[in-house]
């Protein structure tokens, strides 16, 4: 019997030891910048020509790896070796099946904070955020191995005197996944490993902004004993060769996260049906978020100032998840801005390498562009409390930015910006509050502060998002314990790390027999 799943703890870097760890790790990526990674078709090196060159955001001269770029004819060879798995890897017992992500997840273990380290190199996390990255890419194996020992129980449906019954769910065929920068290991690892332990198998075009981390992922299913053609690891820029695939009548389903135009894109043209295609393929899309805390006029207004801190600036604000709309009661407005504008000059931005650094770049310099003209936007619609800056010579470094007395119709309060900005609006009631926090497209996370039950409980039923947060803060969701993934325009409304999640790879059979 496998141990019951519990979610990987994070590192304690105030501990010396740790933090010299997490120092050779670094040091040992260091020695292995810059190198070149070939494509993996049906197990096969395939080297092209033209390449994407991954750097570091944080010092842009420096080089994390070189990827070749696919091809449409290399997605074509990529279909061929990913069909031809299915026919065996289907029938592998879905034990052995999770065998192998329990094994990948002991070796992502034992090379934790190397993975650490790339993340680190290739996205500029600061060292906690890179550790809880690692951490959610273990959970998944984990947890996803697991439910998929339990689902292969099947589901007791009944049957009649004279007749057996029996319901169970079998795998859908070939999936592309795309997967994004911003966990670039969790998320990547996790929609490409639920994909495969139920029995499918993938195209795996991860972020040209992160495919060195997804290179170093696949060696590591590979030496976890993945066969051959179950996992295709095709990086390699172009949208057309993503959207190709998208649109193959052999693709049978599409698990994208990313950016709401290029999900609804995705969703529109995987919609038509191919000459030669036999199914209606299925998306999972996990899109953006316009993600709000409430603060409540009786609250406990430290936590609220930290919740928000965090929450917002985590990452440069580069989740999903991310605060970007703080909704204040009026009677606490003033305070709670006031404290959280504090604690946001204390924050140290810089090189992600360095242990003090909390905050490190943007992405790159598309990302910079957007967040900074956005910024300007702000400096019309509100009142800049702090912040405002951006210095992109070295890397792409902007300033936690907060801007204050924003409209609830403002674009900066409607519009995912993806980046280390919050706006701050005042609210009468706390009705006022939920009907300005539900005001947008999106419906993600969200939290409320509050000590008062009638609102945690008014909250509850009507604040609409997926993950909804009391008296903390709206980022870091756990695996297994705060399934994760939102309403409306944040996606098909799937929740990683749930219960329900790997269903949404298999299809149920029900076999009726009569003695
Ligand atoms: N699961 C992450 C969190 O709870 C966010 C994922 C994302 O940004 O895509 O913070």
């Amino acid at each position: 019997m496998t141990v019951p799943y519990k979610h990987e703890p994070f590192t304690n870097f105030t501990l010396e030891h740790e933090a010299e760890a997490f120092r050779e790790a670094l040091a040992y990526v260091e020695t292995q910048l810059g190198q070149e990674y070939p494509l993996i078709i049906g197990g096969r090196r395939v080297v092209t020509e033209e390449k994407v060159v991954s750097t570091n955001p944080a010092n842009k001269q420096q080089v994390v790896g070189v990827v070749s770029k696919a091809t449409k004819a290399l997605a074509d060879e990529a279909m061929s070796a990913a069909l031809s798995a299915f026919e065996t890897w289907k029938r592998v017992s879905p034990q052995a099946r999770a065998d192998v992500l329990l094994r990948a997840a002991a070796i992502l273990r034992r090379r934790k904070h190397e993975f650490s380290a790339w993340l680190v190199k290739e996205v500029g996390k600061p060292w906690k955020e890179a550790d809880a990255d690692t951490a959610e890419a273990i959970d998944f194996l984990e947890y996803y191995a697991r439910q998929m020992i339990s689902l292969s129980e099947g589901v007791p449906v009944l049957s009649r005197p004279g007749e057996t019954n029996r319901f169970f769910y079998v795998p859908l065929g070939v999936g592309l996944i795309i997967s994004p920068f911003n966990f670039p290991l969790a998320i990547m690892a996790g929609t490409t490993v639920a994909a495969i332990v139920t029995g499918n198998t993938v195209i795996l075009r991860p972020s040209d902004r992160a495919p060195i981390v997804a290179a170093k992922f696949v060696e590591l299913m590979e030496e976890a004993g993945l066969p051959e053609g179950v996992l295709n690891y095709l990086p390699g820029g172009e949208a057309e060769v993503g959207e190709y695939i998208v649109e193959h009548p052999q693709t049978r389903f599409i698990s994208f996260t990313g950016s709401r135009a290029v999900g609804c894109r995705i969703y529109e043209r995987a919609a038509i049906v191919q000459p030669g295609q036999k199914w209606l393929k299925r998306v999972i899309a996990e899109m953006g978020g316009k993600d709000a805390i409430i603060v409540d006029k009786d609250a406990d207004l430290e936590l609220a100032a930290q919740s928000i801190v965090a929450s917002a600036f985590g990452f440069s604000g580069q989740k999903c998840s991310a605060c970007s709309r703080a909704i204040v009661l009026e009677d606490v407005y003033d305070e709670v801005l006031a404290r959280v504008v504090e604690l946001t000059k204390q924050l140290k931005v810089g090189n992600p390498k360095e242990q003090s650094t909390f905050m490190g770049p943007v992405i790159d310099k598309v990302s910079y562009d957007k967040i900074m003209g956005y910024i300007e936007v702000g400096k019309q619609e509100g009142k800049l409390m702090t912040g405002g800056k951006g210095d992109d010579s070295q890397g792409f470094f902007i300033e936690p930015t907060i801007f204050a007395d924003v409209s609830p119709t403002a674009r900066i309060m409607q519009e995912e910006i993806f980046g280390p900005v919050v706006a701050f609006t005042k609210v009468k009631t706390f009705d006022e509050a939920l009907e300005v926090a539900n005001n947008t497209d999106y419906g993600l996370t969200g939290a409320v502060i509050s000590n008062n039950r009638g609102h945690l409980e008014k909250a509850r039923e009507q604040f609409h998002v997926g993950n909804l947060y009391f008296n903390r803060g709206c980022t870091g969701a756990i695996v297994g314990y705060h399934p994760f993934g939102g309403f409306n325009m944040s996606g098909t409304d799937s929740k990683a790390g749930g219960p329900d999640y790997l269903l949404l790879h298999m299809q149920a059979k029900t076999v009726s027999e009569m003695f």
